[in-house]
């Protein structure tokens, strides 16, 4: 596979995963220009995209060049050089991807078994330290459990640490931190870090290369092994299996494992049981979604650390308003401060809204079940706690099939959570309502009319 070949699947997974839209905004316009020694070089025609497309897409770019390419080291974006003809060529920018910070004084495992590269372990962001995290009453758990795992010297307090929650509230931070914090006291203490996806990537290459029993040692000879995004090992027969046991011989060594995953341990489907119950062996800790001080909180930070100016009701506009999760605050904010350097004008609330348009829209609609639960009970004249009772009397049943319809169109979760905010009911049997009330929709006007406007009424 040639470096283009690769470049056009990365960005072909680039448009899939951001969609149309914001790929074609930001993304469209990166070139390749070269790979060498292990470091990829990219441009882009202005600094206004370039900065934007460090600060939001940089992460994932590098991860999928580390995935396509094993020998990839570290992404770098730049501006690309005018022509001469067209006036003064732009000066490139710093270099985004040498995160070549990983653990100073831990070894890297690999590099010790003779012909080994050394990349066993992904770059760790320097900017995902302890100092860094702000801590709110939603993530106070799985923050007093990462310190903890990271400052104990000898023990191991709980194994495995699992932490688990929704996308972009901070868990990977914390894994990096941890392996910041080890690095720094404990220099001595091998630590790997790697998403479940690469550990698959890696395994697989083992098979093909007949190299298993060297995959094997690498991993079961580590302190601390940190495993990021469990939940893509899920359906991975093989990938489970080696992992199980890469596990059990850590646990058996009381080594450190640390694991973070979507969701709790037992709800991983494509997981296999006894895998789940050893996930949740040890402390299993969540983080919820931010609530609003957090959200405040971490912008406040942020502009601290960057030494911004502004106007603290923009922080407050923006807390407020983006809700989803701090990813998207903090790209929110980052499209601010980017729109007025371009524009060379002082971030004003106009001007915010004006350049999160498209965000803020998205942000408000996003419609809890919760909402959907009492808007349908409210409509049919029943208790919002027969939305979640085992009562199967049609006039009870019917309503809540049809709020489940609606979650699953105006919500995005999935089908096993949209069953738990039902009373814990089985996937299948959100399924079965799902059909059920597709069915309905086509013979019973007046139902259809009755969804149609509880759906506007919650949109
Ligand atoms: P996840 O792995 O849960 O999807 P990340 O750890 O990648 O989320 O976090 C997304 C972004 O939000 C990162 O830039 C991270 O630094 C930032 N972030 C999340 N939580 C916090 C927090 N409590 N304090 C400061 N930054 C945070
Ligand atoms: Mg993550």
């Amino acid at each position: 596979m040639t470096d283009n070949d690769n470049w056009e699947r990365i960005r072909e997974k680039l448009r899939t995963e951001y969609g149309e839209a914001t790929f074609n905004s930001w993304l469209k316009n990166i070139e390749l220009e070269k790979i060498d020694g292990g470091k990829v070089s990219m441009t882009l025609p202005t600094r206004f995209l370039r900065d934007w497309v460090f600060n939001n897409y940089a992460n994932r770019i590098r991860q999928l060049w580390c995935a396509a390419d094993d020998s990839v080291k570290s992404v770098d974006i730049r501006v690309k050089p005018l022509d001469r003809k067209n006036g003064a060529g732009h000066k490139p920018t710093f270099g985004l991807g040498e995160i070549t910070e990983t653990f100073k004084g831990a070894r890297a495992v690999a590099a010790e078994t003779a012909g080994q590269d050394a990349s066993l372990m992904a770059p760790l962001d320097p900017r995902f330290t302890f100092d860094n995290f702000v801590v709110g009453k939603s993530n106070e758990l799985a923050h007093a459990a990462a310190r903890r795992v990271a400052e104990a010297k000898d023990s191991v307090p709980f194994n495995p640490l699992y932490i688990y929650g929704g996308v972009g509230l901070g868990k990977t931070h914390l894994m990096h931190a941890i392996g910041h914090a080890i690095a720094a006291n404990c220099p001595t203490k091998r630590v790997i870090y790697l998403s479940a996806e690469k550990f698959m990537y890696r395994f697989i290459r083992a098979l093909r290369f007949k190299d298993t029993m060297n995959f094997k040692d690498q991993f079961r000879s580590v302190d601390v092994l940190m495993i990021d995004d469990v939940q893509f090992i899920a359906g991975k027969d093989s990938t489970q299996e080696e992992f199980f046991h890469t596990f059990n011989a850590l646990v058996d060594q009381n080594h450190q494992i640390i694991i973070s995953g979507d969701r709790s341990p037992t709800d991983l489907e494509g997981m296999e049981e006894r895998m789940r119950s050893r996930l949740g062996w040890g402390l299993v800790a969540d983080i919820h979604p931010t609530d609003y001080e957090l959200r405040l909180g971490i912008l406040q930070s942020k502009v601290e650390q960057g030494k911004i100016e502004i106007d603290p009701r923009i922080l407050e506009f923006l807390a407020h308003r983006i809700t989803s999760n701090v990813r998207e605050l903090e790209g929110a904010l980052n499209r601010v401060l980017a729109y007025s350097d371009l524009v060379g004008r002082a971030v004003t609330l106009e001007s915010t809204q004006e350049v999160l348009r498209d965000l803020l829209r998205a942000n408000d609609r996003r419609i809890t079940i919760e909402e959907i639960q009492k808007k349908v009970a409210e409509h049919f004249n029943i208790r919002m706690s027969d939305m979640h009772s085992a009562r199967r009397a049609r006039a009870v049943a019917r309503p809540r099939q049809v709020a489940m319809y609606l979650a699953k169109q105006l919500t995005s979760r999935s089908l096993p959570d949209i069953g738990r905010k039902f009373g814990g009911r089985d996937h299948t049997t959100v399924m079965h309502a799902l059909r059920k009330i597709e069915e309905l929709r086509q013979q019973d006007v007046a139902l259809a009319e009755d969804i149609d406007l509880l759906r506007r009424m919650l949109e």
